[in-house]
């Protein structure tokens, strides 16, 4: 059990309630830096993971060293995912060098093969600064670190606007989250930069550093050994430079319309498409909502998309915080899998082959619409997953199956994907308000039709080419892992 308590630096933080020990080590009074090891949260500015590392760093007299590696063994690594993330790396390390931190990178690969890195970091470390990540890899990653590193290790949480550990840890419904989250956020709103008081790091380091910068980064993530099938997002560029687009254009666009608009998918300016930029951390919700209230859109519109972004974003969060395993399909709410239980064994005419299912080529061509968008961008509207997710259910064998084929697809293919969105959103379309009527294959839970797009103006042709676009071709595996984050990978 972790019974430390934060050093002076982070306790007298207004950001405290950011950060919790993951050991009782006591700080290193000879270690050469603070060690800063960032998944995620991959932006220079906004980032309290950055900052508790600094004032851990001032108070010790010491540098901050930001590491952040790319593997080739994580669930998924994929051309798409491993640019987007080099892409964020590159600007990462920028933004650190303009604000006086020294940033190493390694990208994994046979040619330059480096085990344990985090840890022989951590060896020269005085203590360690990480984030707080609910899911993926990255929570275990932080506690196997945690558990085997001599120094103090700190996870922080960069993710939310208000961070979970201030809410009271026994909210069940929305409705009790947003009576406790609303009257947080003005004060969480606010922030002020960490300066470092030391030059930045530049003595020895445990392996020769990576500047992808310098090179090709398409050449580097094309020699690597993973899945070259599913090429980059045609729509969401990687960087900081993209994200910072996507947010002008939100601002200026989406937002002015975006509490009538929000739901037609025919349309690409009814949505930000902000998600993937929030997965990787370029962005952070407390820059986009000041971004969004300078815009000034409207009261309305502004409401409504902080509903989304903090209302519900930080709803998914906060549940992923409390749950060992978010990811599970035992998170799925008990009426629903017994109602899904119940009718397991009904008969699934509409049922697909897995290989139908990936390349949107399944008998349905609403569904394909929506997978072929997160074939080609990587990202998918809102209105049409609601459509995509429910479908799975009488696409595949039995209600588990839907479980792991959801999460499978997702998780491959969206680049905001693995994350506590994904899988509260999921389990939501799984369950949600039981309908009174017993169906089929779904028993109670409710079904969706596609006539919110169908029915617009355009809406049928809409469809039909969006079913029809090309896509890549991307490798069929024989059959959807199961719970693929608790297996298969190896030390940080
Ligand atoms: C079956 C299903 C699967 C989903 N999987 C994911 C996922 O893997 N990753 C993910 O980030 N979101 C997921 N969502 C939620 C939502 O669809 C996306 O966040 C949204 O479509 C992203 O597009 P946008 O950035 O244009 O959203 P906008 O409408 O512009 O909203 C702004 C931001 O608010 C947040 N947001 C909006 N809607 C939701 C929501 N329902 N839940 C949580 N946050 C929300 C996102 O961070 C988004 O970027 C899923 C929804 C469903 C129904």
């Amino acid at each position: 059990m972790v019974t430390a308590s934060l050093p002076q630096a982070l306790a007298a933080w207004r950001e405290a309630p950011r950060v919790r020990p993951l050991n009782n080590r006591a700080l290193v009074r000879g270690g050469r830096y603070v060690l800063c090891w960032l998944q995620q949260a991959l932006r220079a500015h906004d980032n309290p993971v950055i900052d508790a590392a600094i004032r851990l760093g001032n108070a010790l007299g010491l540098p901050v060293l930001v590491y952040h590696g790319l593997r080739e063994d994580y669930p998924y690594a994929s051309d798409r995912l491993h640019r987007f993330i080099l892409g964020a790396s590159i600007d990462l390390a920028a933004g650190c060098a303009a604000r006086g931190l020294a940033c190493v990178r390694h990208v994994d690969r046979a040619a330059a093969r480096e085990k344990g890195l985090v840890h022989r970091l951590a060896a020269d470390a005085a203590g360690v600064v990480l984030e707080d990540q609910p899911g993926f890899v990255a929570r275990w990653q932080a506690e196997r670190v945690a558990a085997r590193t001599g120094v103090p290790v700190y996870a922080v949480n960069a993710a939310c606007l208000v961070p979970p550990a201030v809410l009271s840890n026994a909210i069940s419904g929305r409705g009790g989250f947003l009576r406790r989250h609303e009257p947080e956020r003005a004060a969480w709103s606010e922030w002020g930069e960490e300066a470092p008081d030391t030059p930045p790091y530049s003595g020895p380091l445990p392996f020769a550093p990576d500047r992808p910068e310098e090179g090709d980064p398409g050449a580097l993530v094309a020699s690597l050994a993973i899945d070259h099938s599913l090429p980059p997002s045609e729509t969401h560029a990687a960087g900081r430079a993209a994200a910072e687009a996507h947010l002008a254009r939100a601002a200026t666009i989406v937002l002015p319309s975006y509490a009538s608009a929000r739901n037609d998918a025919t349309r690409r300016d009814s949505a930000s498409g902000l998600s993937p930029y929030f997965h990787f951390g370029v962005l952070g919700p407390r820059e986009v909502m000041q971004a969004a209230s300078a815009a000034a859109p409207g009261k309305q519109h502004l409401a409504k998309f902080a509903d989304e972004l903090l209302g519900w974003r930080e709803w998914f969060h906060y549940q992923a915080w409390r749950l060992q395993s978010p990811e599970r399909w035992d998170r799925v709410a008990p009426w629903a899998r017994a109602t899904l239980a119940d009718h397991a064994a009904d008969p699934r005419p509409e049922a697909e082959s897995l290989n139908a299912m990936l390349r949107g080529e399944t008998r349905d061509e609403t569904w394909n619409a929506c997978q072929r968008q997160f074939l080609a961008d990587g990202w998918m509207h809102n209105n049409l997953r609601m459509y995509w997710g429910k479908r799975i259910i009488a696409m595949t064998p039995s209600p588990e199956a839907a479980w792991a084929t959801a999460c499978y697809l997702n998780d491959r293919l969206s680049l905001d994907g693995r994350d506590p969105s994904t899988w509260g959103n999921i389990a939501a379309t799984f369950a949600g308000t039981p309908s009174e009527r017993e169906q089929p294959i779904y028993g109670r839970v409710a079904t969706r039709g596609d006539g919110s797009t169908r029915r617009r103006e355009g809406g049928d042709a809409w469809l039909a080419q969006a079913a029809s676009r090309a896509v890549p071709q991307i490798s069929v595996p024989a059959e959807v892992p199961v719970d693929p984050y608790l297996t298969g990978y190896s030390t940080p």
